[in-house]
């Protein structure tokens, strides 16, 4: 590549050993070889059903609603029988917390495993290069079009390739949007060309990521957009699973016949396969790079050439660095076990406050702008709002009763019958017919009668500063 940046004399690099090196490098487009083999099939069938499960899960329904919705105008998310409420939210932070390590945990013991097989970037690139495959040809094929200049053929065959990119992102952006809006209705809504500003405006914003992620960025996101490539070489150690070119047994490369014997050279043919199958362009021979998202095509890739010249597969292969070195495996180890741990304790605390929270919550305010009022009897009356919410999955009944002080009265019966998942707003009336002066601690207690669980709240009864002594 031409280098933009100041020329270094001749007799400088020779004399230091320098060369120059773009800090602002040209990408160098790579065009991936089809490879099949055991692994691809392994990431065939681990892929689809995630697939599936992301363009059909938004149809599933739980009762007379969406299984999975994240319904932020009614800042409800609901995952099947689970409602997650705003008071709520930190259960969310508990699921993303026990994603993290156990994501951790499955690093540090199988490394890139998620990278390489189930990171929606690589599925979607996966799926965008065998559209390119199918509309423009194999690898030298690809190379040839990208090189001629534009023809008929050249147009079809790229107009074929982007309708069909679009369309997938299109889907994508439709059903990714369809878990944040009832996806019948916006599908409906799309077809009636009835659909929303909002809900159009983010189909359109996923869809032209994806495209533009899969389509065009592919391995550009891996090496230098996502967080993850970068920080979980930390998890790494000698015996984490790693993709790993064995150099003891392939060095010294050479090119050879088939059933030649090169009694000096290793296995290695330096037949550059396991770089033309690799989708972000290195070359594993080199060592272990930051770049290898562990995808295994270059697995795939040398261990049909091992076939063909009748050698041993697994030139490159899953290994860890202590088997390598000769060593063995370390496979529990403190990290591990750590990381483990953390995470069966954040599962098991999940699960219990998941089913010892309660299933209702309501909130008492005084009403705004008044103190207190004087009735025709001479009580005294302070006025509320409640706010009951039904976080359950059924109608309920609730009831109200007042805990203390003694001397202050509901002024009537209240019970209330909520939908599930609905939030009902009460006034509440609050009587005394010989108030204490001024400010006096209230406690009410709302009851669900299906399950007799209850909640007291806390709040004020105010009455007339000069009537305490008469009381
Ligand atoms: S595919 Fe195998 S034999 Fe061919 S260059 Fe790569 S490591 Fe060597
Ligand atoms: S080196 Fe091998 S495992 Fe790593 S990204 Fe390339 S093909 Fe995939």
């Amino acid at each position: 590549m031409k280098s933009q940046g100041p020329e270094v004399p001749e007799e400088v690099v020779k004399l230091e050993g320098f060369a120059p090196q773009d800090l602002y490098q040209r990408r160098e487009k790579i065009f991936t070889r089809y490879v099949g083999g055991l692994y691809q099939k392994l990431r065939f069938y681990s892929g689809w059903p995630l697939l599936l499960g992301y363009f059909l899960m938004p149809w599933v329904m739980w009762g007379d609603r969406q299984a999975i919705l994240f319904d932020l105008p009614a800042r409800q998310f609901h995952i099947f029988g689970l409602t997650i409420w705003p008071q709520d939210l930190w259960l969310l932070g508990w699921i993303l917390m026990i994603a993290a390590f156990g994501l951790f945990t499955v690093t540090t013991i199988v490394g890139r495993i998620w990278c390489g097989y189930t990171c929606p970037q690589t599925v979607w690139t996966a799926i965008f290069m065998w559209v390119e495959q199918i509309t423009e040809g194999a690898r030298h094929q690809r190379i040839r079009l990208e090189k001629a200049p534009m023809s008929w053929n050249k147009f079809r065959r790229r107009t074929a390739k982007h309708t069909l990119w679009l369309g997938w992102a299109f889907l994508t952006g439709l059903t990714f949007v369809g878990y944040f809006t009832p996806i019948r209705e916006l599908t409906l809504s799309i077809a009636q060309f009835e659909v929303g500003g909002w809900a159009a405006l983010w189909i359109l914003f996923f869809t032209c990521a994806t495209y533009i992620n899969a389509g065009w960025l592919r391995e550009q996101v891996c090496l230098y957009m996502c967080p993850y490539a970068r920080f979980q070489s930390a998890m790494f150690d000698k015996d984490t699973l790693i993709v790993s070119y064995d150099a003891a047994r392939g060095e010294p490369r050479g090119s050879r016949k088939r059933n030649t014997e090169q009694a000096q050279l290793g296995d290695c043919i330096d037949c550059q396969l396991c770089v033309q199958v690799c989708p972000t362009g290195i070359d594993i021979r080199n060592g272990l790079q930051y770049e290898c998202i562990g995808c295994a095509h270059c697995i795939d890739a040398c261990n049909q050439v091992m076939e063909k010249m009748d050698y041993p597969p697994g030139l490159i292969r899953y290994t860890t660095e202590h088997e390598l070195a000769g060593n063995k495996t370390n496979w529990v180890r403190g990290r591990t076990v750590g990381y483990a741990i953390v995470c069966l304790a954040l599962i098991s605390a999940f699960i219990f406050m998941v089913f010892d929270r309660e299933t209702f919550a309501f909130d008492v305010l005084r009403e705004r702008g008044q103190l207190f009022q004087t009735q025709a009897d001479g009580s005294t009356s302070n006025d509320y709002q409640l706010k009951i919410m039904n976080k359950s999955q059924q109608d309920s009944t609730y009831t109200l009763e007042l805990v203390q002080p003694d001397w202050v009265k509901l002024d009537r019966d209240y019970e209330a019958l909520i939908p599930a998942g609905e939030i009902e707003n009460l006034t509440l009336r609050l009587l005394a017919e010989s108030p204490e002066p001024g400010s006096t601690p209230v406690e009410i207690r709302v009851c669900q009668e299906s399950n007799e669980s209850c909640i007291t709240e806390k709040t004020t009864f105010l009455g007339p500063m000069n009537t305490g002594d008469a009381r």
